[in-house]
């Protein structure tokens, strides 16, 4: 490593960061050195409320006992193998995940992205060899702002200018309909279409909740033309919109699946695409793989969060929450605020863009002791640990008030 003179050792971590670190995020200027449940603590002894939470990767709050106890009793056990191997941990943890989920079969990734990439390949194979698309033909229809990660092909069927610019050439083969809309994605299906792929409420998009009675439409649209429905649910899933699966709101059972973010328990990178029989049948030895993919370590500490996500009844406590903090914000009634929406404790207020942009919006809730993080310019999300109390979620509410008010004298 080279030390550049003149760059004294005891720089701020801030400074540090900016000065050896790619400038991919704009974060807030906080340093966080410490987290327990819903609070965070900044290196200058300051306490904050999380209402991000890891943009939903820590639903289980900061630290939770049980979780980092099956972390570390595992790295002392057993950590990493590669899938060259069978350990006694994925098959238990893999099981779990199928039985809560209602899947036949799930894949151990990471990251959310990497879920997403295994899922567009189930999709395509299925394609060929189910369906019977001639090969390299095959379509996949998304919607329109969606988010699913950042790889080169995931990003190259964003429909988001910056996510894009600088990076083509991209990967053929997707077709991008408007959300919520189930005709469009009808119309847009052809003999060449293998799969669907969609949130069941848009998160990165600013918490868009699609109309009642959409997936239904779209399971039924998708099996009535042959293709297959994949809902992502890398944010929404496991709790966070008040059902085990958002999916389950409407009852409905997709095709394949992906998982991530609170899958790791706030602990470690753990995602998973899982799928009805026939669609995981198109994987052979040799066709997918990733060395950490279902290591021992992300199996227990993955098992552990759906017992944890069970027994503390998070997704009956996210509905409850949710609809208490949905509550409290609608009666804030403060002229920026344009409006208020989501499902369980996804929820996003959005800022009249003529009085403040949502990041300043963020920043002044930041001197009010509460962290959140804007989505798209003008949605300041509010998607705390799952473990949040009414009483929390009070301060949360408050804090925006004062800070909105305080905006609104500011010269
Ligand atoms: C965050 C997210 C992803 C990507 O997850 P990473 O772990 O950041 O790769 C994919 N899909 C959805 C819906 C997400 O919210």
């Amino acid at each position: 490593m080279t030390i550049h003179p003149g760059f004294p050792l005891s720089a701020s971590p801030i400074a540090l960061e900016e000065h050896y670190g790619a400038a991919n995020y704009a974060p807030l200027p906080v340093v966080l050195t410490r987290g327990e449940g819903v609070y965070l603590w900044g290196q200058d002894g300051r306490r904050y409320l999380d209402m991000m939470s890891a943009y939903s990767a820590v639903s289980f709050g900061h630290g939770h006992p049980r979780l980092v106890e099956a972390l570390v009793a595992q790295a002392r056990q057993l950590a990493v193998t590669s899938r060259a191997f069978h350990t006694d941990r994925l098959g238990p943890f893999l099981e779990r995940l199928c039985r809560l989920t209602g899947m036949d079969r799930a894949l151990p990734m990471n990251t959310g992205a990497e879920a997403v990439e295994t899922a567009l390949k189930a999709a395509r194979k299925w394609g060929y060899t189910v369906k019977g698309i001639a090969e390299g033909h095959a379509q996949i229809i998304v919607a329109a702002n969606n988010f699913a990660g950042r790889t080169t092909t995931i990003v190259g069927f964003s429909s988001e200018a910056q996510y894009r610019s600088g990076f083509g050439p991209f990967a053929p083969g997707f077709v991008t309909v408007p959300y919520g809309d189930a005709a469009a994605l009808e119309a847009a299906i052809t003999d060449d279409t293998c799969a669907f792929l969609v949130e069941p409420v848009q998160g990165e998009a600013g918490i868009v909740v699609p109309p009642v009675g959409y997936l239904k439409a779209v399971r039924e649209i998708c099996t009535r033309r042959g293709i297959l429905m994949i809902c992502d649910e890398v944010q929404t899933g496991l709790g966070r919109t008040g059902r085990v699966l958002a999916c389950d709101h409407e009852g409905v059972r997709p095709d394949g699946l992906t998982l991530g973010k609170a899958l790791g328990g706030g602990l470690l990178p753990v995602s998973a695409f899982l799928a009805r029989e026939e669609v995981m049948a198109v994987f052979t030895p040799g066709d997918h793989g990733s060395t950490f993919g279902g290591n021992p370590l992300a199996a227990a500490v993955g098992d552990t969060a759906l017992q944890v996500l069970v027994e503390e009844k998070l997704s009956e406590r996210a509905a409850e929450q949710g609809a208490v903090l949905l509550e409290r914000l609608h009666a804030l009634r403060h002229p920026a605020i344009r409006d208020v929406r989501g499902k369980g404790l996804l929820v996003g207020v959005e800022i009249d863009p003529g009085f403040a942009s949502a990041r300043t919006v963020c920043e002044g809730l930041m001197q009010e002791g509460v962290l959140s993080k804007d989505t798209h310019g003008t949605v300041v999300r509010f998607a705390p640990p799952l473990v949040i109390g009414a009483r929390e979620i009070g301060d949360a509410v408050a804090a925006l008030g004062r800070a909105l008010e305080r905006l609104g004298k500011a010269p």
